[in-house]
C-alpha cells in the first residue's frame, strides 16, 4: 500500500507525491457545504528532486489575508515567515514549491482571478526554473481536486495513479 496521493504529468514526466500529512492539513481548510468557511490560501511547502516534487507542509491561512466566501488574497507575510523558517529548520531542505487554495465547490476550476494571480507569480524570472504545483482544494475530497504544474508559462496536467510504478 502506498501512503500519501501520487500525481504524475505525462508530459513532463514529472511525479508529485502529497504526503499524509500535507492532505490533512489542506482538508482542514476545506469549505464544507454545511460550514460557511471563507476561501483559505497559502504555500505548498515541500522537497524538490530532479524529476519529482513531495509535498510535505503548508503555511496556513492568517489573520491579515483578505478573505470571502468566494475570494481571497494571500496579502499576508506570515506565509513567507513561516516558509523562511521550516527552510532554515530543514537546513534547506524544504522549499516554496507552489501555490494552494480552495474553492466553495466539489470540482473545483481556476477562475479567471486565479490565473491572474499565478501569472503575477509567472512574471519573477526564477519562478520559472521547476515546475510549480497549484492545487485548488474544493468542498469534498483530494480525489476530485484540481492539480497543475506550471513550468515556463505553461500548465501540464496532472493525473492521478494508484499502481506502485508508473
Ligand atoms: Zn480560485
Amino acid at each position: 500500500m502506498k501512503l500519501g496521493l501520487h500525481l504524475y504529468s505525462d508530459e513532463l514526466r514529472f511525479e508529485v507525491h502529497l504526503t499524509d500529512s500535507a492532505l490533512h492539513l489542506i482538508h482542514l481548510h476545506r469549505q464544507f457545504a454545511d460550514a460557511q468557511k471563507a476561501e483559505a490560501c497559502g504555500i505548498i511547502i515541500g522537497e524538490i528532486r530532479s524529476k519529482s516534487l513531495r509535498v510535505i507542509d503548508i503555511s496556513s491561512p492568517a489573520d491579515d489575508d483578505e478573505r470571502t466566501i468566494y475570494s481571497f488574497h494571500r496579502k499576508s507575510t506570515k506565509h513567507q515567515s513561516y516558509l523562511n523558517k521550516v527552510h532554515e529548520i530543514s537546513n534547506g531542505i524544504l522549499q516554496y514549491i507552489g501555490e494552494w487554495h480552495t474553492h466553495p465547490e466539489p470540482q473545483p476550476r481556476p477562475s479567471n482571478c486565479d490565473y491572474q494571480g499565478w501569472s503575477q507569480l509567472i512574471s519573477n524570472g526564477k519562478f520559472n526554473e521547476l515546475p510549480k504545483l497549484l492545487w485548488i482544494a474544493g468542498n469534498k475530497s483530494y480525489k476530485e481536486d484540481w492539480f497543475s504544474l506550471l513550468l515556463n508559462k505553461k500548465y501540464y496536467a496532472l493525473r492521478v495513479y494508484e499502481g506502485d510504478t508508473l
